[in-house]
């Protein structure tokens, strides 16, 4: 039996496929949605479509960006040698909140993961290997998250990056295993990044 009009239930499944809402969640956003002027409505319509138009990847480090190349890499002020390696864009958020770190990063959309069928082919490892083939870079930081994928991507990167006498370091432990990088608070962030060390 439905409960709800076909177009209501069709805004509850569609706010039950975002991450981390459920059914009950769903149906309160929903409602909020409901009760909304229609110019608010319509503006949260917009923002969506505007910000999924008005980003693309940067051409550089795959950062999520409007402007291409991205701030970053466009940023004079910026250590041209030396690159952070994080898993996803949010990670790169949560390096910029520490402000210890004024390199460049490169973003591989994903971790090697045998489980899930994700090789290195499926995330931008030869992306990262074309910047340091051409660039100035004396040091990579690979900041993927202290977990099995993070870890055996890390490895991956780290054996390719060797024969290239490229300095490879690993951000420290003291993150949470298992954790991810987005969800560490900025001091731990820091501090890994402040120890980390040569593989
Ligand atoms: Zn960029």
């Amino acid at each position: 039996m439905n409960y709800y009009s076909a177009p209501v239930a069709k805004l509850i499944e569609e706010f039950e496929k975002l991450p981390g809402i459920g059914h009950k969640t769903a149906q309160r956003l929903a409602f909020h949605v409901l009760n909304l002027q229609l110019e608010k409505v319509e503006s949260l319509a917009n923002s969506i479509r505007d910000a999924k138009l008005n980003t693309k990847y940067c051409s550089i480090c795959s950062n999520l960006t409007d402007i291409d190349p991205c701030n970053i890499c466009q940023g004079h002020t910026r250590d041209q040698s030396i690159i952070c390696v994080v898993e996803n864009p949010r990670d790169v958020v949560a390096m910029e909140k520490t402000r210890e770190f004024k390199g460049l990063y490169h973003v591989l959309h994903g971790a090697i993961s045998p489980m899930e069928g994700i090789g290195p082919e499926d995330i931008k490892i030869k992306e990262l290997l074309g910047r340091i083939g051409q660039d100035t870079i004396k040091e990579v930081i690979l900041a993927t998250n202290p977990n099995i994928e993070g870890e055996a991507t890390a490895m991956y990167i780290s054996k390719l990056l060797k024969p290239l006498g490229i300095k490879t370091t690993r951000i420290a432990h003291g993150l949470p295993v298992g954790g991810d990088l987005e969800y560490a608070d900025e001091v731990t962030l820091a501090k890994a990044l402040e120890g980390r060390r040569e593989l």
